[in-house]
């Protein structure tokens, strides 16, 4: 196996150069390509197979849930963003601006959407009247521009897709509902298909969404003991309600504003599912969102009966699995490396002596556990081997989140630990935004969320030791 192994080397080690395994890995699994603008990237189709899956998976949620699809225009007037104060000061840095339309100067300038807070704003107005059009449950799948300083594949690009909701209700009960129930619809599919444990929170005034009332969080942990912020879901209260004039008449007769939610999930989640499942080999993809769940890879595939039995497994395995085949002239080594670089689940070997004896060789990419699986009863044994991958990666990063999670209770020990050990760190705050900002200024930790299960670790703030009121979950992110 001496060449394979010059074939994997060529993936940094991570724990060497995380970044530069994760640009290694991107790149070489064929996830994306760079384009000739600066931080924009080209999603090739392995990388867009995983989002499509990811997509159809949280799509259906969505609309199990109540909501519709529909789709708003990718351009916003200058004035109809400045509309809300918070919102336009949050955005305004990193929005792109069109000046012009052809040769022409345009009165007024356009806006490339950021998110489309404003454009919903603007068409709420014009259809909710009564309390009978409440709510209006809005989602649209769309592409979004922020103008970032350093950009990274999927972590953070000038251009990226997500979903945005946009709910409209009669309540602030009913709103609050919502951002709680898509929050866990985040979670869900995070947790369920991805793999990925996460950790669901507030976040504090000084990390809320630009305009919200306040923001939900889902919190996960990467590899190299980084946080991401996976998803997020908004309360906006009646704040854009007011700058849109979207009223109804209540159930009184009286006219009220909506109360109102957003809530986003975006392309940077397939960057969180490298860093928390990859390894020095390449990609580890989660069974259920694998574009292809089995490779079959044939042994000696030019001596007779080889091939069709591999072409014949196939076809029967594609009635329960996601299976491929590499039937092409490269060494069977190659494949194998090839494989477990773009991290399809289960490999599958069938050669002439497996052939005779009515069996396969199955092989995990979770353990590299190698697996002689008799012909009878292939099916279900696959299925069985690939839940059991799901399950193992879940319970993998959780430990590894575990392990990586540490308590402070004085700044000492905290900025120990960031320096040291990374991860999670739980520590009392007072909810005094100037702790938070001595903290990011000295340690560059931020504060990720404060849980919805509070534990009371210390009596005081970890920064200024004046009394504490939440237990604030931080880390450097991101
Ligand atoms: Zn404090």
């Amino acid at each position: 196996m001496s060449n394979n192994k010059n074939f994997v080397e060529k993936i940094t080690n991570m724990d060497e150069d995380f970044a530069q395994w994760y640009t290694d890995v991107v790149t070489k699994a064929e996830l994306v390509d760079y384009s000739s603008v600066r931080g924009s990237m080209i999603i090739r189709p392995y990388g867009y197979a995983l989002w499509e899956n990811i997509k159809d998976a949280l799509d259906k949620r969505i609309k199990e849930t109540g909501h519709e699809n529909v789709y708003m225009p990718l351009f916003i007037p200058e004035s109809l963003l400045q509309k809300e104060k918070d919102h336009i000061e949050g955005f305004a840095p990193e929005v792109a601006w069109v000046t012009h339309g052809g040769d022409e100067k345009l009165q007024e300038r356009l806006v490339v959407r950021p998110t489309s807070e404003v454009l919903f704003g603007e068409h709420y107005k014009n259809i909710i009247h009564s309390y009978r059009d409440l709510p209006k449950l809005y989602n649209q799948w769309a592409n979004v521009v922020r103008w970032e300083k350093t950009t990274r594949p999927f972590l953070r690009t000038l251009e990226f897709l997500w979903q945005e909701g946009h709910t409209c209700h009669e309540t602030d009960e009913q709103a609050h509902e919502e951002t709680v129930k898509m929050l866990n619809v985040y979670a869900e599919i995070c947790e369920d298909i991805l793999a990925i444990p996460v950790i669901k929170g507030q976040k504090t005034e000084k990390e809320k969404f630009a305009g919200a009332k306040y923001t939900y969080t889902i919190e996960s942990l990467m590899h190299d003991g980084k946080a991401l912020q996976s998803a997020t879901s908004h309360h906006l209260g009646d704040g854009f309600a007011k700058a849109f004039g979207i009223q109804f008449l209540n159930r009184e007769g009286k006219q009220e504003y909506v109360q109102q939610t957003s809530w986003g999930f975006t392309t940077r989640i397939i960057g969180a599912m490298i860093m928390v499942h990859g390894d020095d080999r390449g990609l580890v993809v989660p069974p259920r969102i694998a574009p292809t769940q089995v490779m079959i890879v044939p042994i000696a595939q030019h001596k007779e009966g080889v091939l069709d039995f591999a072409y014949d497994l196939k076809e029967k395995l594609s009635q329960t699995v996601r299976v491929g085949i590499d039937a092409s002239d490269k060494k069977p080594g190659w494949k194998f490396n090839e494989y477990e670089m773009k991290g399809i689940p289960l490999r599958l070997e069938a050669g002439p002596r497996d052939i005779e004896q009515q069996q396969v060789v199955l092989v995990r990419r979770d353990t590299g556990e190698k697996l002689i699986t008799p012909m009878e009863g292939l099916e279900a044994k696959i299925q069985e081997i690939l839940e059991d991958i799901q399950i193992n990666l879940l319970e993998k990063a959780r430990s590894h989140r575990e392990s990586k999670t540490s308590v402070a209770t004085t700044f000492q020990d905290f900025k120990e630990q960031i320096e040291h050990k990374g991860g999670f760190i739980k520590a009392m705050w007072c909810g005094d935004q100037a702790c938070e900002d001595k903290i990011k200024e000295e340690t560059s930790a931020t504060s990720r969320c404060m849980p919805f299960e509070q534990e009371k670790v210390a009596e005081t703030c970890v920064c200024c030791g004046n009394e504490a009121k939440h237990m604030v979950y931080w880390a450097k992110a991101y």
